[in-house]
């Protein structure tokens, strides 16, 4: 069913704890998290504790929780100390998502260009 825990999903044992992970802010439908592989020298990651493939299908199915996301990522840029950032939903494989559990990564603390690749 949309939104339940997914066995083989790694983001959903983030939330459950099985897996590790440095926590920075947790909410009672969010999690952030930093990153494994820093690209920036804030990168951390907003997920839903509720499994959703990617933010397309947690925009059409709970986009009060999406909101919930967003609102996460202001907080971590706040608590960060960051002027500006970047938040980045990537949707599909040839966006390049490796992890089928929706997140935003939240990147800052060094110049960021535009357009990304
Ligand atoms: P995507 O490529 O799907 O947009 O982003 C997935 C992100 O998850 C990548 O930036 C990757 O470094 C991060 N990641 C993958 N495995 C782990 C993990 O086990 N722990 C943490 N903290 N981040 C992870
Ligand atoms: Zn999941």
């Amino acid at each position: 069913m949309a939104g339940e825990p997914q066995d083989d999903c790694l983001f959903c044992k983030v939330v459950s704890g099985t897996i590790p992970a440095t926590i920075v802010r947790e909410t009672g439908t969010t999690v952030a998290f930093r990153d494994i592989n820093p690209q920036a020298p804030t990168h951390v990651l907003v997920i839903p504790k509720a499994h959703y493939r990617d933010a397309a299908a947690l925009a059409a199915a709970a986009p009060e929780l999406a909101a919930d996301v967003l609102r996460e990522t202001r907080a971590v840029a706040e608590e960060e100390k960051l002027e500006s950032y970047r938040t980045v939903f990537n949707t599909g494989a040839g966006a390049g998502q490796t992890v089928w559990h929706a997140h935003a990564h939240v990147l800052g603390g060094r110049g960021l260009h535009w357009p990304p690749g």
